[in-house]
């Protein structure tokens, strides 16, 4: 027996990584140890894909019937739920997030599995007109085959499961590579697989450095498509490293979202909910509302109350009661947010609340306070750039058509809000934001029934609603002739 973690999932069996390699995982909250797990190395990765490839080419799991594997995500569901304390305790150590916030995330990602469970035997394929009526052609869906899946950091299993819950549904096989600062509940879900009788290979987990034990799923002959969740220069690296072997690619990358406010909106519902756009789960949203975007006549009155409930969250760990944000993911992530916050300010921005680590209390965690930086421009590095920490610039607007322009002026078209009490300016705006999701007087919501993506640098390709299936199949035409005949094309010799 051996004390090395046994902790990567390849082929049906928990084995450790081939080199003996561990990582210690510590929550960002106070720097406690969390866990050793195993740190797998491009081989094991290898191993994985090849374990995946095998079973998906045997052609038994795929053809399973799809209401089989529907049937199995409402289990996973199930299962899920007995376990819920488990994996939210597990989420919340990792991320460091209040449980609370880590609870939220296992209802939502409960609700994903039970989506893709129903959808599963729902959609099969479609008869087409051939205009012949001797002719059958239809085109039906088939499984891609090994997805390589890669995850961040931030909703470390509601990531996973966008991509396991369809790709389950849709009969492929895959390895899953989840961000290596938060791993556990990763660990869990494929527990939760392996105990629901998932055969060997199917589901298959490393854990691991992206550079390491990531880079084979974007690069290997024998993954047909890679879904990555993460940053946008990772996702660029990922993109390139695909092209070679052209499989399919799936990028849901960051956002720079605007939160448009006009004059004639609910003054407090507009203003709590740019709290909670830019503030919930200390701004580490992909769809943050990181980009206040407010009309001049209210300006003032508006970010004077925006700053005055920031200044009182309260910052705390995990299983703090009186916590009201986590910290950041690590020290290394919050020197980034320091330096961002920097640039802004050295580039004419206003600090007017934040800006700094917290006081003596979150001296050993990785904490950084709400943050409003006013009186930026387009070109503030602040505006343009995807800050990923609990700030919100402040920019305005006097027309309609500005706040339009402004709204899209970004590189990134992941999300966006719109704040009014006129339902035409509502409407309007809502159509001409260039962005994936948008809000009409509310921030955040999303439900698995709707499509999740962005538009420009936020991403190619969807996650969620049916074209989240889709992602996870290919389509195929069959066309059969009924009363076979000679062509006639070429002359009978
Ligand atoms: P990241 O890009 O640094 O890492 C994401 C994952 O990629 C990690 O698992 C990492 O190990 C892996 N990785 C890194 N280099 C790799 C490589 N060369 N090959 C293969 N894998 C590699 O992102 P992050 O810092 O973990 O997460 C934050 C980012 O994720 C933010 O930009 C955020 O906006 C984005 N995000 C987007 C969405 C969305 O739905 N669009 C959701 C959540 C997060």
């Amino acid at each position: 027996m051996t004390d090395t973690p046994q902790t990567l999932y390849i082929d049906g069996q928990w084995v450790g990584a081939t080199d003996g390699g561990t990582r210690t995982v510590t929550c960002p909250a106070d720097g406690t140890v969390v866990a050793e797990v195993s740190e797998a190395t491009a081989a094991d990765t290898e191993k994985a894909i090849a374990a995946a490839r095998r079973t998906f080419d045997s052609g038994e799991w795929s053809a399973t019937s799809a209401a089989y594997r529907g049937d199995l995500l409402l289990k996973v569901a199930d299962a899920m739920g007995e376990r819920k304390d488990e994996f939210a305790r597990a989420e919340a150590l990792d991320t460091g997030k209040r449980l609370v916030e880590a609870e939220g995330d296992m209802d939502d990602i409960m609700n994903c599995f039970r989506f893709f469970g129903k959808i599963a035997d729902q959609h099969p394929g479609r008869l087409v007109d051939a205009g012949d009526a001797s002719v059958i052609s239809r085109v039906v869906y088939e499984p891609i085959g090994v997805c390589g899946m890669i995850t961040p950091w931030n909703f470390p299993l509601l990531q996973a499961s966008w991509k396991i819950a369809p790709a389950i549904a849709a009969g492929n096989t895959f390895v899953l590579k989840p961000a290596e600062l938060t791993p556990h509940t990763a660990m869990l879900i494929i527990d939760v697989l392996d105990k629901l009788g998932v055969p060997a290979g199917v589901a298959n987990l490393v854990l691991g450095a992206g550079a390491e034990a990531g880079a084979p799923l974007s690069s290997h002959p024998d993954v047909d498509m890679v879904s990555f969740t993460g940053g946008l220069v990772t996702g660029r690296r990922i993109a390139a490293a695909a092209a070679p072997t052209v499989k399919k690619v799936a990028l849901e990358l960051g956002g720079k979202n605007p939160n448009v406010v006009f004059a004639d909106a609910d003054f407090d519902a507009a203003v709590d909910n740019a709290l909670n756009a830019g503030f919930l789960d200390s701004g580490l949203v992909c769809s943050a509302g990181t980009r206040l975007i407010v009309e001049e006549s209210i300006k003032e009155k508006f970010v004077d109350e925006l700053v005055r409930r920031a200044e009182g969250i309260v910052m705390g760990g995990p299983f703090d009661e009186k916590a009201e944000t986590g910290p950041l993911i690590s020290a290394e992530h919050r020197d980034k947010v320091t330096d961002y916050v920097q640039r802004g300010i050295d580039a004419g921005a206003t600090l007017r609340c934040g800006g700094h680590w917290g006081g003596p209390e979150h001296e050993k965690g990785c904490f950084y306070a709400p943050t409003v930086l006013d009186d930026c421009t387009s070109e503030n590095p602040a505006v343009i750039e995807e800050g990923f920490g609990p700030v919100i610039t402040v920019e305005t607007f006097t027309t309609e058509a500005e706040a339009i322009a402004t709204a899209n002026d970004t590189e990134y078209g992941l999300a966006g809000a719109v704040w009014t009490s006129n339902r035409g300016v509502a409407n309007r705006v809502s159509r001409a934001l260039r962005h994936g999701t948008v809000w009409i007087n509310d921030y955040h919501p999303y439900v698995p029934q709707a499509e999740w993506g962005g538009f420009k640098s936020s991403g190619t390709g969807r996650e969620l609603g049916l074209a989240g299936l889709e992602e996870y199949r290919e389509a195929k035409h069959i066309y059969e002739n009924t009363e076979p005949a000679a062509s006639g094309w070429f002359p009978q010799k």
